[in-house]
């Protein structure tokens, strides 16, 4: 996924005007030079065919008509060396659709393209070239601030003819608030020449690297602890609470699943009366696709706000690294046919996954390692015994008698497994416990009292008295209201 910021560009005098427009203007005939090669290779290939060449083939001769090289050889005097490869590539990108709507065309199986497509056209308007360009992503700087700064390459013969030295760009001002923030994509440039204005468009972000909007952004001074020491944390994924997370300086963190899983659990219960209710031989329904992709988007919302609130949360405290459990392992966990709606409809592990590395490291910074939490659920952070009894959110240790939540426990256990050979733990005898629970501060002093968050369909906030202020859905039982300590997965 791709976003794009737009600026408008103004050149600083008269010659930047008249370089950036030969620039431009360079760019555009090198793109039209390739674009006539390669409707000369598609006309020439389909005219002197004995047979029908097919679509695949076509496009590849087409393809193959022009190289990089070439056009880099041709074009690097006035554009510099990368803008000829982009402008290329750029070029191609029509081609592709153009290719995909011929097949459509061809398949006498699909009648979604009637008419027979175009091959792409030239960048020109009445008669003129349009001036464009196209940079790529790391030949270009942009400054943004007060007096916003752009700067580009041009070719050595641009530099000689307007005065530039060997090693400097064209320094332009740019105007415009960027929405988005993330990986820099490509930057194009065209020229208005009804308007005479210069507009940037620059990509961010890519399918690993998703932008994010500017407006909710606060920057965040990220990864110092008082004495500058490798804070990582772990996090325990369950069912009825999402994740518990613990840090190495003893921080807990965690996120009660049951509102949002009664909301998800509402609509499947929805589309399994629609579904009862169609005809012979009907499969699906309008209301139904409706209510699976409503189930899907509020999901997707919860889980995108979790993940957001965990990096921020994560970078106040200087975290770089998070390690999380492999999805095998939370299936042996909590196997059951409940939970496995949860874990594989609801919490929608893939994804989540996805979401969280990509987040996690491309925003905030923070390593996500995967590990096995084999063996974490099952035994008391505090005096490492398996002597315990675990009870829905309740771990109950026989040996030294303390008491805690169980996920938290296993976070602090999976931790300790994976991360206490490299770095100090002071987690060490925590058992910790939410702190809306409001019956329990006896266990050990510090450190047992966790933030304990709930989703209110807006935002993950802690419930401080227990209770949420939304009703639960019709069917579903209410029993976790009595408090955060929910009922067990054996007891749904
Ligand atoms: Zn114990």
């Amino acid at each position: 996924m791709a976003r794009c910021d737009t600026f408008e560009v103004r050149p600083r005098s008269h010659r930047d005007t008249l370089l950036l427009l030969e620039l431009l203007d360079a760019s555009a005939a090198c793109n039209n030079q390739v674009n006539y090669d390669r409707r000369q290779t598609l006309f020439e290939t389909t005219d002197n065919a004995d047979n029908r060449v097919s679509v695949s083939k076509l496009k590849s001769t087409v393809k193959q008509a022009v190289t990089q090289e070439e056009y880099r050889q041709q074009y690097i005097q006035i554009l510099s060396s990368s803008t000829p490869q982009q402008l290329v590539q750029k070029n191609w990108e029509p081609w592709k659709s153009y290719f995909s709507l011929l097949s459509k065309y061809r398949d006498p199986n699909n009648s979604t393209v009637a008419d027979r497509p175009s091959p792409p056209g030239y960048w020109k308007e009445d008669g003129k070239r349009t001036p464009r360009t196209v940079i790529r992503n790391d030949q270009y700087t942009l400054e943004l601030g007060d007096r916003s700064r752009l700067e580009i390459p041009v070719g050595m013969d641009l530099k000689e003819k307007y005065g530039l030295g060997y090693h400097e760009r064209v320094r332009l001002e740019v105007a415009g608030k960027p929405r988005w923030t993330g990986k820099q994509g490509r930057l194009e440039i065209v020229y208005d020449r009804d308007t005479e204005t210069f507009t940037a468009y620059r990509t961010v972000g890519d399918e690993d690297n998703p932008p994010r909007r500017r407006d909710s952004y606060q920057p965040i001074s990220l990864a110092t602890t008082s004495s500058g020491e490798t804070v990582v944390a772990a996090v325990d994924i369950g069912a009825n609470n999402l994740a518990a997370v613990t840090t190495s300086q003893g921080n807990h963190r965690l996120y009660h699943g049951r509102p949002a899983f009664d909301t998800f659990h509402a609509h499947t219960e929805r589309i399994a009366e629609l579904q009862s209710i169609l005809g012979d031989n009907v499969w699906s329904s309008k209301q139904i696709r409706d209510t699976y992709h409503t189930r899907g988007e509020q999901r997707n919302h919860a889980m995108d706000a979790l993940i957001r609130d965990l990096g921020e949360w994560l970078a106040e405290r200087g975290v770089t690294e998070l390690i999380v459990g492999a999805l095998g392992d939370v299936r042996k966990k909590h196997w059951s046919a409940t939970v496995n709606e949860k874990t594989d409809l609801f919490w929608a592990h893939g994804r989540f996954r996805r979401r969280l590395d990509g987040v996690l490291e491309f925003e905030y910074d923070i390593t996500v390692t995967e590990k096995s939490e084999a063996g974490t659920s099952s035994m008391c952070p505090a005096c490492r015994s398996d002597d315990v009894h675990r009870s829905g959110d309740l771990l109950q240790c026989h040996s030294c008698g303390r008491e805690g939540h169980s996920d938290i426990a296993g976070s602090v256990n999976f931790l300790q497994k994976h991360a206490a050979e490299r770095i100090e733990i002071q987690t060490s005898g925590s058992m910790a416990r939410p702190a809306a629970t409001g019956e329990d501060t006896k266990v050990d002093g510090s450190q047992n009292s966790v933030p304990c968050l709930e989703w209110n369909d807006h935002a993950w906030t802690v419930e401080h008295d227990g209770h949420s202020t939304k009703e639960a859905p019709a069917n579903q039982s209410t029993s976790h209201e009595t408090g955060n300590v929910a009922p067990g997965v054996s007891d749904d």
